[in-house]
């Protein structure tokens, strides 16, 4: 059945969906592999529009896929879709240029982290809504880390107190990602460090370990199991 999106809701959400994922191995673009049957971006999509604050979704679809992607998701929920960029970032920016200007907040949410709780989005967005330029849902970093050389010689330990492992929807109060995208020079900064060049302040939310971005091919299996679970915060 077909979602209904909240039309007095203050979100729009932008979903970057066009990159190829090889590091999953040969195939179909990431956001259009499967995952128990049906495509990464469904999925996403799926808990996407079930999130109460969110009254637009735009997909940046492989430019060639942009029909295909139509077409898969007519059954799902309402959703705008546009063709995307060589980079990522190239990507966000076309689904940001049909945002609405009354949108006041705006979450950036890859296709591959496609199974993050419908609670994120809320708390991302709630953030936001509370006063926050730029919002990231982060976990803390388990592994120990070491700084190397490039032939593998380590330099030094780094203290992991300090560091986050970032995850998506990342949040924005609207008029701030667009004047980030702007200004962003670097097609390797992620839309909350772009944000960060222009000497906002990005603050922290917890994360979800069912945010877990589709990389290689054991996030899949564990993607598998953890549709297996009730969903969780
Ligand atoms: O390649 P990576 O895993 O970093 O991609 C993160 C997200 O950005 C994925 O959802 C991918 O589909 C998207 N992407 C995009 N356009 C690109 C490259 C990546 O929309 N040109």
């Amino acid at each position: 059945m077909t979602a209904q999106l909240n039309a007095r809701g203050d979100v729009a959400v932008v979903v970057p969906a066009a990159g190829a994922g090889v590091r999953l191995g040969p195939g179909a673009p990431k956001a259009l592999r499967l995952l128990d049957g049906r495509p990464l971006l469904v999925h996403a999509i799926r808990r996407i529009a079930a999130a109460p604050s969110v009254r637009m979704i735009v997909i940046a679809a492989p430019p060639a896929g942009v029909e295909d992607v139509r077409t898969l998701l007519a059954d799902v929920a309402p959703v705008t879709v546009v063709p995307g960029g060589a980079e990522r970032q190239e990507s966000v920016a076309a689904a940001l240029a049909v945002v609405p200007e009354d949108v006041a907040v705006v979450l950036v949410h890859d296709a591959a982290r496609c199974l993050a709780p419908v609670s994120l989005f809320e708390r991302v967005a709630a953030a936001v809504r509370d006063g926050a330029d730029a919002v990231i849902p982060v976990l803390p970093v388990v592994d120990t880390i070491k700084e190397v050389t490039p032939d593998g010689a380590v330099l030094g330990t780094v203290d992991r107190s300090v560091l986050r492992a970032v995850q998506t929807p990342q949040g924005f109060r609207a008029s701030v990602l667009r004047a980030a995208h702007a200004a962003a020079a670097d097609s390797h900064t992620d839309d909350a460090g772009a944000v960060e060049k222009l000497g906002r302040t990005v603050v922290c939310v917890p994360g979800s370990d069912h945010a877990l971005k589709i990389t290689r091919p054991i996030d899949l299996a564990l993607a598998a199991h953890l549709l297996t679970l009730p969903d969780a915060d």
